[in-house]
């Protein structure tokens, strides 16, 4: 038997999406997600519990079966592991990214958090910061450049802290704020102290680089300064297949979301062309996912657009990226892959609306096919059917569900 697992990021919407009262994915034409609705049941989850606003790392791993008010220690985690950063037991990691500072009276007051969304020489730019000697004795980084402004940033050296705050002011116009430390510990003391020197130097480095003075010249943002948030140290997870005896792979664009399912032990598969936007090839995904299902007992693809969208109010993109996951992704999968020996679940891992612009508490719709699954009388895969679905309405734990059906979970109890 297979598993396939398929989280659309944002997938829910509300009744205000459309002018005609329907979400975005019941305004969409989903022909082979309503033939495996018929074919299947519908219900609707919870990705972390009623009532709960989910961020998409916490999400994703209630989703996979985990407890994240338990393991989850913050976001730069699953970055530094995402972009295929060697983290350990003790590490700080952080989301970072590049961002434009001017220098006004002691302070660097930020004129772009994205400088100018960078899109090359940023490579050049880590190295020269990776070559930056920190001050605090014992303590080294990496920093890791990804897609655009994106990458992360590791500390690691003894006596650190995961307790401290961030120095991005989350606009333009703000001075970049100083790394605080969050309790009273001489670690988090450490670590801030740490986080503001090499910041300091870092600008001392990127800003006469020349990879930004080529910018200057040309009248884009310089690359200038780091800032970094989301601070984490490694959660300690067991590995799904220490539970329940199965091999996985994650096929994501995302950073993020390959970095939670790295967490979790399942394997990265790089697509070419799986950019974590609207603009993914999800043909692509789906063909790598069928040929992942050779080597690896189950397959968890995450595609990002619909949420993408949903954060731009576009009710449109959204709609037509649903649209293409059904007739791009789900389509040509369902021709590669063996129905009567795969059980297949799809869902998102929170509502995003168009009217409010970001993750709203409401459950998603869910989608169970295979030959285990008792069909229920759902006609099309969106919110309201879902709602009258057979699996009722129930909190996480879809991919454990989904294993489950393969009869792969350990039994509790005797
Ligand atoms: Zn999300
Ligand atoms: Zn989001």
């Amino acid at each position: 038997m297979h598993g396939i697992l398929v989280i659309a990021d944002g997938l829910g919407g509300r009744p205000t999406d459309t002018k005609e009262g329907k979400t975005c994915l019941e305004a969409a034409k989903t022909l082979a997600l309503d033939e495996l609705a018929r074919q299947g049941a519908l219900g609707l989850v919870d990705p972390i519990g009623p009532g709960v606003r989910p961020g998409s790392d916490t999400a994703h791993l209630s989703l996979l079966g985990y407890d994240p008010y338990e393991i989850y220690t913050g976001r730069g985690v699953f970055e530094c592991l995402g972009i295929g950063m060697d983290v350990r037991a003790d590490d700080i990691c952080f989301r970072a990214n590049f961002a434009t500072v001017e220098a006004r009276k002691g302070e660097y007051i930020v004129t772009d958090r994205r400088a100018g969304r960078i899109d090359s020489g940023q490579q050049d730019l880590a190295r020269a910061l990776n070559e930056i000697e920190p001050d605090a004795p014992g303590v080294t980084f990496e920093f890791r450049a990804s897609t655009q402004h994106r990458g992360a940033l590791l500390l690691r050296g003894s006596g650190l802290s995961r307790h401290v705050g961030e120095n991005d002011p989350h606009a333009t116009g703000k001075a970049a704020l100083l790394f605080e430390p969050l309790d009273g510990s001489e670690e988090a003391r450490r670590t801030a102290s740490a986080l503001n020197e090499l910041v300091e130097k870092s600008h001392a480095v990127l800003g006469e680089h020349p990879v930004n003075v080529a910018r200057a010249s040309d009248g884009q943002a310089p690359a200038n300064y780091i800032l970094a948030r989301g601070a984490a140290d490694c959660p300690d997870i067991p590995s799904i297949e220490s539970m329940y005896g199965v091999r996985g792979a994650v096929i994501a664009g995302g950073a993020l979301y390959r970095g939670v399912a790295l967490a979790c032990g399942m394997t990265s598969i790089t697509v070419p062309g799986a950019t974590g936007g609207l603009d993914t090839d999800l043909r692509a995904k789906a063909e790598a996912a069928a040929r992942a299902l050779e080597d690896y007992d189950y397959v968890f693809v995450h595609m990002k657009g619909t949420d993408n969208a949903g954060h731009d109010q576009d009710a449109a993109a959204k709609t037509a990226f649903i649209e293409r996951i059904d007739a791009e992704f789900f389509t040509p999968l369902l021709e590669k892959v063996d129905m009567a020996m795969t059980h297949l679940a799809f869902t998102g891992d929170h509502t995003t609306p168009i009217d409010f612009g970001d993750h709203t508490h409401e459950p998603v719709p869910v989608l169970f096919a295979g030959p285990n699954v008792m069909p229920d009388c759902t006609e099309a895969f969106g919110e309201r059917e879902a709602g009258r679905g057979g699996l009722g309405r129930f909190s996480g734990r879809v991919l454990p569900m989904l294993l489950g059906y393969n009869n792969w979970s350990p039994k509790f109890g005797s």
